[in-house]
This record gives structure tokens, sequence and C-alpha cells, in this order.
């Protein structure tokens, strides 16, 4: 009898030990807020989310050690959502602003880039000054649309996806798209009759996005963008989708 009990004890505690191990092998999953219209940072290919942001985030999410649930959503609806609390985390080739700042955290910057004007080949526009009486296609809440709405003399045409902005511009709906240059280089690339024009107006820093909610996780992120780009990660990832134009490294 006796023996009976023991054995059932220690089967017992052997269910137990390892139903909790498991649990404690059960990684945490982060819910990340992603935007998949802005190529090649994030996009979806036969139903999957891919691009440098979501390499990075991967990888991020491989040293330290927890799981990723990518929430597809509108670029307007990130921070929103980081607020709600629908997502923890959003990585969208978001703008580091002071604005933005007030109301989510921002991780330390991972991408350097700027804002450029893209126009039809044979274009009279030149340069920013140039816009000027012109009818301009942006992203609704980006960068670009914050920086032309207090310009005045330009007829803004605001989209929610950018594609819709390009094909503005095709359509000759409008004389210029002013948006990510990296974004815009990337279109160029694969329509031949359009192309990047002028300077860079802006300069600007891309961060991953936390909820204000989550100061431990914006920890977390920090420490794995540093471990990434201190082992080499990063810069493998970045050499995928951006070859050998180093303008929006980041080396440490
Ligand atoms: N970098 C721009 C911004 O933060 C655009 C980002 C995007 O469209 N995903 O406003």
């Amino acid at each position: 009898m006796l023996r009976k009990v023991v054995l059932f004890l220690a089967v017992c505690a052997f269910v137990f030990s390892s139903g909790f191990a498991n649990f404690a092998k059960a990684k945490t999953v982060v819910k990340v807020g992603v935007d998949t219209t802005f190529p090649p940072f994030e996009m979806e290919e036969y139903g999957k989310v891919v691009g440098f942001d979501v390499d990075m985030v991967n990888a991020i999410s491989k040293v330290e050690g927890f799981k990723v649930e990518w929430h597809t959503m509108d670029f307007q609806g990130l921070i929103p959502a980081l607020q709600t609390g629908t997502i923890q985390m959003a990585v969208a080739g978001m703008t580091i602003t002071p604005q933005r700042a007030k109301v989510v955290y921002f991780s330390k910057p991972y991408y350097h880039s700027g804002l450029s004007i893209l126009v039809k080949k044979g274009s009279s526009v030149k340069d920013l000054a140039d816009l000027k009486g012109k009818t301009v296609a942006v992203k609704l809440g980006t960068t670009a649309d914050i920086m032309l709405s207090k310009m005045k003399g330009i007829k803004l045409e605001r989209f929610t996806n950018i594609n819709d902005a390009y094909n503005q511009l095709q359509n000759s709906g409008a004389q210029a798209v002013v948006f990510d240059n990296p974004v815009n280089l990337n279109y160029q690339r694969t329509h031949k009759n359009v192309q990047v024009v002028g300077k860079l107006l802006t300069g600007e820093n891309y961060g991953i996005a936390v909820s204000k909610k989550d100061p431990k996780l914006l920890k977390i992120v920090n420490d794995g963008l540093e471990k990434i780009l201190k082992n080499g990660t990063y810069l493998k990832i970045y050499r995928k989708y951006f070859g050998d134009n180093d303008a929006g490294l980041i080396t440490k």
C-alpha cells in the first residue's frame, strides 16, 4: 500500500513538474503592430508579413526569447492601438518625433531616413519650392503629411495606402508624391517612368514604438537591438534589403 502511495505521489510530482517546466518554457507572446504598405520595411507576400523591419524584430525576439504575434493595421491605427493595449509594440518605419514620443516610447534609432520628392520623368518639379501651386499626394498621418500640411500653396491629397498616392501620380491626378526616400527609391526601381528629384527634405530616424504601459518591454527591445548590432545580424539583414547603399545604416 505504502509503495503504491509513494508511486502515486512520484507520478503526480513528475506530471506537475513537467507541466510546470513546459509552462516556464512557453515563451511570452508580444503583439506587434505592423503596416504592410511600407516596402521594403514591411510588406505582405503570399499572406506573410515580410521585410527589413520584420526580420529585425524577429532577430530581436530570438536573442531576447519572446514570440511575436503580428497584427497588420493602417499606419494611422498603430499609435491608438498602442495606447489602448491592442498591441504592445509597433514597427512600421515609424519616424521618431517629439509629438509621438509624448504618447509612446521609442527604441533607439534603427534606420536613418528622410523625405524625398518623386515625380514623373520630365517633370518641371525639381525641388520643394516647385511644389507651390501643385497637387501633391501623401500618405495620411505620416511625416510627409505633417510637413506639407504646414506649407501654403500646395494642394494635398491624402491616402491611407501609399500605392494609391503613387497611382495618383501615374494618372496625373497629382504632380508629385512626397514620402520616405527608401520607399520612393523602391518604387522608382520598379517603375521606370518616375524619379526622385532634389535633396532629402528632412533627416529622420526610425524607431520601434512601445506602449507607455510597458517600460520593461522597451528595455528588452533596446537590449535586443544592441545585441543584433554587435553580433552582425543587423548588418546581414540590412545588406539583404538595401545592398551596399549605406544611407540608412546604423552602426551602434
Ligand atoms: N516614416 C513615416 C512616418 O513615420 C512613414 C511611416 C509609414 O508610412 N509606415 O510618418
